[in-house]
C-alpha cells in the first residue's frame, strides 16, 4: 500500500518544453488552475541536450512563443543556448508554474478525470495535456551492436562537439539536418563519411535574401493541414534538409554513402556493397516516441496517439507539439502557438462551471494536499 500525496488541479500539462510553455501561457491567461510537470532538472532540457554549435534552421522572426517575441536581430539564426535562455525567460516572464524534477510515470483515467502519477506524488486533474515532445527516445539501429568496443559510438544526442569524437575516420549515419550538420562540423578536423539511408529534399535556407520560412509563412504553406492536398504531399516527404545538401557536403570533403546495412568489428557495410573501416560512429538516426506510460486507450496498433488536432477520444486528454499534429508548423517553435491556442480553447470549453463541479474522487490510498 503506497502513501501518495495527491494534489488536485483543473489541468496538468506534462512536459515543460516549448509546447508545454505555449499552452501554459494560454491557461494562465484564462486563470486556469494548472501545473506543468517537467522531468528534467532545468528548463529547456531538450535544447540543452543538443550539440554545442547547433543553430536553428528557423530565423529569430519565426522562433517566438505567444506573447513574447524572440529577442535580437530577427534575421539571424539563434544558437541552442539562446533558445534555452529564451524558454527559461519565457516561463519566468509569465510566471508559469513549471515543476522541475517531476517525471510523470503514469497517466490513467479515474472517474471523470485523470490521475497523473509521479514517483513521490500524484495529481488528480480533469484535463491533461501531453506535451512531451516529438523527439523522445534516441533510436540506434541494431547493427550498432555488431561493432566492436574499439569503435567509439554515440547517438547524436550524446554528441556535443568534435572533442566528443576520437581522432581518425568518423562515420555519421543519417542524412537529415542533424547528420549533415554534425558531419560538416567534424569535417574541419578529420576524415568524415556520411551514410544517407533515404534522400531528403534539400531546400535553401535563404532565397533571394529572405529566410525560407518567410515564403512558407507568407504563402500559408506552413499552415496547410494534414488533411489538405499539399499537407498530405509534404507529409509524405516529411523531412526536408534545410541549408544542407549533398553538394555542399562534398565541398566540405565529406564522402557520401548509401544506407549503412551491416557492421562487424570496426567495419560498416553499405547498401551498395562498399565497406568502411571506422574509429567512430555517430548515429544521427532519429528518435522514437514512447507513450507507454499513458494508460488510456487512445493509441492505434503501432502505439501512435489517435487524435484530431490534439484532441483524443478520451474526454480531457490532449496532445500538443507532435510532428504534423495539425500542420508542418505544429512541432516548430514559431507555430506551436496555433495548436496551443486551439487546445486552450478546448480546455476552457470543457471546464465545468463551479456550480456543476463535483469534487474529484480521491483514491483511498492517498491523502489530499494543495
Ligand atoms: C536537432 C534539432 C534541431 C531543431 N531545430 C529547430 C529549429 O531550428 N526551429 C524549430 O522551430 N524547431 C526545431 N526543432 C524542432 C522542435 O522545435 C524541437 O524538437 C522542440 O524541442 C520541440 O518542443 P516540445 O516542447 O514539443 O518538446 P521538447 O522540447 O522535447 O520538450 C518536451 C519536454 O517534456 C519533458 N518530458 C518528457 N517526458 C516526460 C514525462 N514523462 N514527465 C515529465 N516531463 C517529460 C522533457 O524533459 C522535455 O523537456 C529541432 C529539433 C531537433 C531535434
Amino acid at each position: 500500500m503506497t502513501s501518495t500525496i495527491t494534489s488536485q488541479r483543473d489541468v496538468v500539462v506534462v512536459g515543460g518544453g516549448q509546447a508545454g510553455l505555449a499552452i501554459g501561457y494560454h491557461l494562465a491567461k484564462q486563470g486556469t488552475d494548472f501545473t506543468i510537470l517537467e522531468a528534467a532538472e532545468e528548463p529547456a532540457a531538450a535544447w540543452r541536450e543538443r550539440w554545442d554549435s547547433l543553430r536553428l534552421f528557423t530565423s529569430a522572426r519565426y522562433d517566438s512563443l505567444p506573447g513574447m517575441g524572440f529577442p535580437g536581430d530577427q534575421e539571424r539564426y539563434p544558437t541552442r543556448d539562446e533558445v534555452a535562455d529564451y524558454l527559461t525567460d519565457y516561463a519566468r516572464a509569465f510566471d508559469l508554474p513549471v515543476e522541475l524534477n517531476s517525471r510523470v510515470r503514469a497517466v490513467r483515467r479515474q472517474n471523470d478525470g485523470y490521475v497523473v502519477q509521479l514517483d513521490d506524488r500524484a495529481y488528480e486533474a480533469r484535463q491533461v495535456v501531453i506535451a512531451t515532445g516529438p523527439f523522445q527516445t534516441p533510436f540506434v539501429p541494431p547493427i550498432a551492436e555488431d561493432l566492436d568496443d574499439g569503435v567509439v559510438q554515440m547517438h547524436s544526442t550524446e554528441y556535443r562537439s568534435p572533442e566528443s569524437v576520437p581522432d581518425g575516420r568518423v562515420l555519421v549515419v543519417g542524412g537529415g539536418n542533424t547528420g549533415f550538420q554534425i558531419a560538416e562540423e567534424l569535417s574541419a578536423t578529420r576524415e568524415v563519411h556520411l551514410a544517407i539511408g533515404s534522400r531528403q529534399t534539400p531546400l535553401p535556407q535563404r532565397v533571394f535574401g529572405r529566410d525560407l520560412f518567410w515564403y512558407l509563412d507568407t504563402t500559408g504553406i506552413i499552415r496547410k493541414t494534414t488533411a489538405s492536398r499539399i499537407g498530405k504531399l509534404m507529409r509524405k516527404r516529411e523531412d526536408t534538409l534545410i541549408g544542407s545538401n549533398p553538394r555542399r557536403a562534398r565541398r566540405h570533403g565529406i564522402q557520401l554513402h548509401g544506407r549503412a546495412v551491416a557492421a562487424a568489428g570496426s567495419t560498416v557495410s553499405f547498401a551498395d556493397g562498399a565497406d568502411l573501416d571506422v574509429r567512430g560512429v555517430i548515429w544521427a538516426t532519429g528518435f522514437r516516441v514512447d507513450h507507454s506510460w499513458i494508460d488510456v486507450p487512445v493509441f492505434d496498433g503501432t502505439g501512435r496517439a489517435v487524435h484530431e488536432r490534439g484532441v483524443t477520444s478520451s474526454p480531457g486528454l490532449y496532445f500538443l507539439g507532435q510532428l504534423w499534429q495539425h500542420t508542418r508548423g505544429s512541432a516548430l517553435l514559431g507555430w506551436v502557438k496555433d495548436d496551443a491556442a486551439y487546445l486552450a480553447e478546448k480546455v476552457a470549453a470543457s471546464r465545468p462551471t463551479a456550480a456543476s463541479q463535483p469534487a474529484l474522487a480521491t483514491s483511498t490510498e492517498s491523502r489530499s494536499a494543495r
